[in-house]
């Protein structure tokens, strides 16, 4: 088993979507064979990242977390040849896991990140400097649309799940 940490300077790609990073990648890799002697890595990344609230463009932080199960292969050909639990990986050295690391990584990030509710500096602003009008709105049934929330709907709809 491999244990180790992968600082956001050795992920530029990753570097370049998120606004920061405290920690390194917390990546774990069991490797073994499998019954048809393939060399597989059961790949573990965690990492905790501050992306930009879509909603108030204020910081927070999000936990991205990751598995797969890789199979060393030498060749193209291996690589189509592998079950589709496996994701291949070419071998041609470390630096190649991290790459795939980078990619997991990646894969989990979320194209938009909002704040919960109570945590956002939008709806905080909102009540803290209209609280007389918002009042009446409530009472009148006009709540303000909010102008994101088309977004929210397009991320609902998008949803990989
Ligand atoms: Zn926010």
């Amino acid at each position: 088993m491999i244990e180790g940490g992968l600082t956001e300077a050795r992920m530029p790609r990753l570097a370049a979507a998120i606004a920061s990073a405290d920690a390194p990648a917390q990546v774990r890799v069991d490797c073994s064979r499998d019954e048809e002697g393939r060399y597989i890595a059961a790949l573990n990344v965690s990492m905790q990242v501050a992306v930009t609230c879509q909603r108030c463009l204020t910081c927070l932080t999000i936990d991205l977390q990751a598995n797969s199960l890789l199979a060393a292969v030498w060749t193209d050909e291996q690589a189509q040849a592998l079950p589709t639990r496996y994701e291949p990986l070419i071998t041609e050295g470390e630096s190649d896991l991290w790459q795939m690391v980078e990619d997991e990584l990646l894969l989990a990030l979320p194209a938009f990140s909002y704040h919960d509710d109570s945590q956002c500096a939008v709806k905080a602003g909102m009540t803290a400097s209209d609280k007389g009008v918002t009042n009446v709105n409530e009472s009148l049934g006009q709540r303000k649309e909010n102008p994101f929330g088309v977004l929210a709907t397009l991320k609902a709809g998008g949803n990989r799940d």
